[in-house]
């Protein structure tokens, strides 16, 4: 508990079981201002959990957790104004219209935003008038983005924002997070299990599974640390006996292709790498074409920690 105060949000060592699961098992963080934290981490694995406790719907069992200061297990009504929580579209009031929705929103708040700016920054200014089951799935999905950030909140919630929403909507949401939280005292938590979120989105990234946090730090810095290094393949001859390319310093794999053969390596450093390829191609003859470099990613961090693909997750 030593290192306690001055965070946005401070976790040590929470606990939450629901009968014999365990949902979160001594999850420790914390989210500094100007900070977006991602929660990554495959279905079940205590993300959401999490959230609800620090949104106050939901008592630990342990630990203690700390949000804009204020203990959690005391209830956040001193700090409720401060919060926004983006909503699963599915909790909106269905039969209200945006306009209506967006009102209320606002009347809780002591230094609402202007509402007709908000729905136009989502696209709906052009359904101020209509009932809220009458939106897309999409479009109550923005609509509940421009709901949280109604009382222009200190500290945001997003529970797996863009789940339903097309590449623009996504698009247009994470610009709306970046712009409310860099360069300014606020910040903003969320779940996801997609990597390209966390990749473009968070500051920082918090890999949990069942309930423990794996691994935390910026996307680059988890990548440096668990996953350096360079992936290389290439394509040569189709039927390329795999003898030729076995002792390469990093060789992984020979993938069969129609007409051809992708060959993958991998190693900590790419020049290395590459040297003692261009000796083999040297000593061996076989071709080199369509060469990519790539640098690991989160998910193959996510896959090294959890032994779990993102996209199985
Ligand atoms: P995530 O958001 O990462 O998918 P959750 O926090 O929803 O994870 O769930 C963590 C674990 O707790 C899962 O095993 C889930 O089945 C269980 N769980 C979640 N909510 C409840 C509940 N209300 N009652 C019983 N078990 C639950």
């Amino acid at each position: 508990m030593d290192n306690f105060g001055g965070g946005m949000i401070e976790v040590q060592d929470l606990r939450k079981s629901y009968g014999k699961t365990q949902a979160v098992a001594g999850l420790s963080f914390r989210v500094e201002p100007g900070e977006v934290v991602g929660l990554l981490g495959p279905n079940g694995a205590g993300k959401t959990t999490t959230m609800e406790i620090l949104e106050g719907l939901r008592r630990p069992d342990g630990g203690r957790a700390l949000v804009l200061g204020r203990d959690v297990s005391k209830g956040l009504q001193p700090v409720r104004t401060r919060i926004g929580i983006v909503l699963q579209s599915s909790a909106l009031l269905e039969r209200a219209t945006v306009g209506e929705l967006m009102r209320l929103y606002r009347l809780m708040y002591p230094e609402p935003q202007d509402g007709t700016a908000l729905l136009q920054r989502v696209g709906l200014a052009e359904k101020t008038d209509a009932q809220v089951g009458s939106l897309s799935g999409g479009q109550k999905q923005r609509l509940a983005m421009a709901l949280a950030i109604a009382g222009n909140p200190d500290l945001l919630f997003l529970d797996e924002p863009t789940a339903n929403l097309d590449p623009q909507g996504r698009a247009l949401l994470w610009d709306m997070v970046r712009e409310r939280v860099a360069g300014t005292g606020r910040a903003a938590l969320l779940t996801t299990h997609s990597m390209e979120e966390a990749q473009a989105l968070c500051s920082r990234v918090a890999i949990v599974d069942h309930g423990r946090l794996l691994a935390v730090g910026t996307p680059a810095a988890l990548v440096n640390e668990h996953c350096p290094g360079a992936h290389v393949s290439f394509e040569t001859e189709a039927q390329a006996p795999v003898e030729t390319f076995a002792g390469v310093e990093g060789f992984q794999s020979l993938e069969p292709q129609p007409g051809r053969s992708r060959v993958h390596f991998a190693a900590p450093r790419l020049e290395p790498l590459l040297a003692s390829l261009m000796a083999a191609q040297v000593a061996h003859g076989f071709a080199i074409e369509n060469l990519s470099v790539e640098r690991s990613t989160l998910g193959d961090v996510f896959l090294k920690l959890t032994g779990r693909e993102l996209r199985d997750a």
